[in-house]
């Protein structure tokens, strides 16, 4: 065999004796480790059968951790050196000059200013961090080129810059956590250490032939060493005494180092498992404890007895004070190592043989019974729960008066959850109190009435503490409370939870729950109760914002109802002065109280002409205002469309022929038509779509055209003038809204005229709407679409 194959074969039988060391403290029982009784793995068999189960998965784990280990090495290996802080800390500065470039020292810095020199700054996520000065060689001035490649190299330098801070910055970071890294597993090691109970070293020594515990500091005589590290931190030494007759080779040495690698990661290994097997134990005692307490809070919630007697006959409940007499033997019930309860034997003369076998297995059975029943309990309870729940927050989700909904989850939560007394105290962050807002029952409507509150700082309320805490509270037995204050209208409540309700950040209030049984309520009821908590703080504040809203809208009507009262009545109070005015100016226009001079002509006329504008306008307002404040009222009647039509054309001709635009109802219009209508509102429609055409057209014609379609007509008003841009189509329709205002100043108006029209027919069940392209010269068609029997829809005052 080659030397080489030989020391292989020894390598691997360390490793598979180490891989034994690795198996004993675990099959013994992980931390009770002594190095008296884990130095022998091969005489050790026994127990290693006996857990053998526990060995595969622990062999497992072990694998698993082992790469988890390559892992970590792997990535320390490949960790640089930690970076410096140059680019930040320190000033620096370099000069270029005859294709060299070297350090400046700091005291030439900064250089001078000199007149030929460029000086570009350098700057670094917009902050200047130095300076770029370039020197041009004695009689030579930079030409523009020049400055600006100065300063694109300026530019490139800064960026390159900051890379190189980042660069630093994210090495730092890398070497911070990879020394967070090392200081962790030293400080496991130093608990391993401890865990252990062994300040001192341990060593073994193994000779060929057996490992033996081996105690001294550190071998006499020693012909190699190696340290044994795990990531870096020394946790050992390999000693290696080599056979007189044979020298270490190279390949020797390095197989030395392998093996104490691998020892380390054993090492390492092994305190993992030692550690998971200290995670697991700790999980079974929390398992255990919480049987233990589970068992005691089902225990107290039974009030009746929970013994029973069978004396071969029948099951008849046991009084919790009789002692059984003449007991022969007993069995404990056992849940997860817990004592649950007791089987006694009594009354047998002599305990035959077995029968203690039998009743331990009967113990066994009803332990695992009367666990699955009390999980089954438990189980179909907290169903019941959830259920209750949904249904107390579905229906809080469909109250929308907040003391009714309150009142609705007090009363539903105390029937549902079969409790004492339900209560929901309100926080009032002004007075620093919290005030009782509802209460189930009679009891909790007669404390509501009396206006009961508690100080949201008083020490020793379990309503004040939940909502100063923000977390649900619970006292098992208020009796043993010194501080419990009882409550003269409540003398049963034996127990008390208090849960915040909590909204966004804020404890808007606290549910308040009581029973009265001792320990009715346990850690899940409170996460129970909390989440019901939290619907109901939702819901409640849904429905205070929708009262906060819906007084907000009445009170926006009653604004709205008083602003167009009051245009109507101003709007009466200028037309009457202002038709006086006019109808002055008309009469010595007229020329009726004498002759006029050129100038006082002038002055009437423009007089005249403003006045009818203003009245115009007046009457906009005050149809506007009626229509809004549902004061409009149609007055119905019977006629043919054909001679309003050529009514409103007749009146409206005037201003057409002054532009030269034809104006004219198309011939193939259906002249027949008779309608049920307003024919005052509509003859008004008519005349404001007309003269709207009229006045945006400047050449071409005016067509109307009467359609009838089965029981409605069609009114269109079409023109040849500057159109209305496609994204304004229906802006126009509202108030004051006027394209563009140059034009429509020139042409005059207000920008009421269209929404008026528009309700006008609304209110006749019609619709009103224009189609135009937008294009100068194309126009726009206005249409009007009627019922033949006008519907009359009242129209509500409308809230903007
Ligand atoms: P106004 O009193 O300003 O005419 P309207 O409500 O009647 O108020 O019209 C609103 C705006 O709609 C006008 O200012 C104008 O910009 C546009 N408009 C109405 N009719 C036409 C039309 N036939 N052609 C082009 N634009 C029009």
């Amino acid at each position: 065999m080659p030397p080489d194959d030989k020391s292989q074969k020894r390598v691997e039988r360390l490793f598979s004796d180490i891989e034994h060391i690795a198996q004993q403290p675990l099959s013994t029982g992980g931390n009770k480790l002594t190095e008296r009784e884990s130095v022998s793995p091969v005489t050790n068999e026994a127990a290693v059968s006996s857990s053998a189960k526990n060995t595969s998965t622990a062999l497992r784990e072990l694998e698993a951790l082992r790469s988890r280990i390559r892992e970590l090495e792997t990535q320390l290996n490949i960790a640089p050196a930690p970076a410096t802080l140059i680019y930040e800390k320190e000033k620096v500065g370099y000069v270029y000059s005859d294709d060299h470039i070297m350090p400046l020292p700091m005291a030439d810095l900064p250089l001078e200013n000199s007149e030929h020199g460029i000086r570009t700054p350098l700057t670094a996520s917009g902050e200047p961090i130095g300076e770029m000065q370039i020197e041009p060689p004695a009689e030579r001035n930079w030409t523009p080129e020049e400055k600006e490649l100065a300063n694109s190299v300026a530019q490139q330098v800064s960026l390159q810059i900051q890379n190189l801070r980042l660069l630093a910055a994210t090495e730092r970071a890398r070497a911070e956590a990879l020394s967070a890294n090392r200081q962790f597993t030293h400080e496991n090691w130093e608990s391993f250490m401890d865990g252990i109970r062994n300040s001192e070293r341990i060593g073994y020594a193994y000779d060929q032939a057996a490992v033996t515990p081996f105690t001294a500091s550190s071998p006499d005589q020693h012909d190699l060493q190696e340290t044994i590290n795990v990531l870096d931190e020394h946790v050992g030494n390999l000693f290696l005494k080599t056979d007189p007759a044979r020298i270490l080779t190279d390949e020797d040495k390095a197989m030395v180092s392998t093996v104490a690698r691998q020892i380390a990661q054993q090492i390492e290994s092994l305190r993992l498992l030692a550690e998971a097997s200290r995670a697991r134990t700790n999980a079974e005692e929390a398992t255990r404890r919480l049987t233990r307490e589970n068992w005691q809070s089902f225990t107290n919630q039974k009030n009746d007895t929970l013994s029973y007697a069978y004396d071969s006959i029948q099951v008849t409940p046991f009084g919790k004070t009789q002692i059984p007499q003449d007991i022969s033997f007993e069995q404990p019930l056992m849940v997860r190592g817990e004592l649950i309860g007791q089987l006694t034997v009594a009354g047998l003369k002599d305990v035959p043989p077995g029968a203690i076998e039998l009743a331990n297995n009967i113990a066994e059975q009803v332990s695992s019974h009367i666990e699955n029943l009390r999980l089954f309990e438990l189980n179909e309870r907290r169903a019941r729960e959830l259920e209750t729940v949904a249904v107390v927050s579905t229906t809080a989700s469909t109250v929308l008066d907040p003391d009714e909904l309150l009142q609705s989850v007090v009363d539903l939560t105390k029937e549902r959850f079969g409790l004492y007394h339900a209560h929901i105290y309100l926080a009032d962050e002004s007075w620093n109190t919290l005030l009782l807002a509802s209460g189930a029952g009679e009891v909790g409507r007669h404390m509501v009435m009396t206006g009961h509150a508690i100080q949201m700082d008083k020490e020793k309320s379990l309503v004040a503490r939940a909502s100063r805490e923000r977390i649900a509270l619970i006292v098992n037995d208020v009796r043993q409370e010194p501080d419990f204050l009882p409550n003269p209208f409540l003398p049963d409540t034996r127990s008390e939870m208090a849960v915040p309700m909590i909204s966004g950040d804020k404890v808007i209030g606290v549910f308040d729950v009581q029973s009265s049984a001792t320990s009715h309520f346990s850690q899940e009821d409170a996460n129970i109760y909390t989440t019901l908590a939290l619907q109901v703080a939702v819901a409640l504040q849904n429905a205070r914002l929708y009262v906060e809203q819906s007084a907000t809208v009445a009170q926006l009507r009653e604004l709205d109802r008083l602003k167009s009262s009051f245009l109507a009545n101003m709007s009466h109070e200028l037309r009457t002065p202002l038709n006086s005015i006019l109808g002055f100016a008309d009469v010595m226009l007229e020329g009726l109280d004498g002759p006029l001079t050129d100038y006082m002509q002038n002055d009437l006329g423009l007089i005249y002409k403003n006045g009818q504008h203003l009245l115009h306008l007046i009457n906009d307002v005050l149809d506007m205002a009626k229509i809004e404040s549902g004061k409009m009222n149609l007055n119905i009647e019977k006629f043919k469309l054909q001679e309003t039509i050529e009514d409103v054309t007749s009146i409206t001709s005037a201003l057409a022929n002054e532009k030269n635009l034809a104006l004219f109802i198309e011939p193939d219009s259906d002249h027949e038509v008779e309608i049920n209508a307003d024919k005052i509102r509509l003859r008004q429609v008519m005349i404001n779509l007309i003269n709207n055409a009229i006045k945006f057209t400047e050449k071409g014609e005016i067509a109307i055209h009467v359609a009838r379609e089965a029981n409605n007509v069609l009114i269109s008003v079409k023109d040849t003038g500057i159109g209305i841009p496609i994204d304004q189509l229906e802006s126009v329709f509202q108030e004051f809204t006027q394209v563009d205002t140059t034009t429509t100043r020139k042409a005059g108006g207000t920008g009421l005229g269209l929404p008026i029209s528009r309700r006008l027919i609304e209110m006749h069940s019609g619709r009103l709407w224009v189609e135009s392209s937008g294009v100068d010269g194309e126009g726009s068609t206005f249409y009007v679409f009627l019922p033949i029997e006008a519907k009359i829809k009242e129209d509500e005052p409308k809230v903007k």
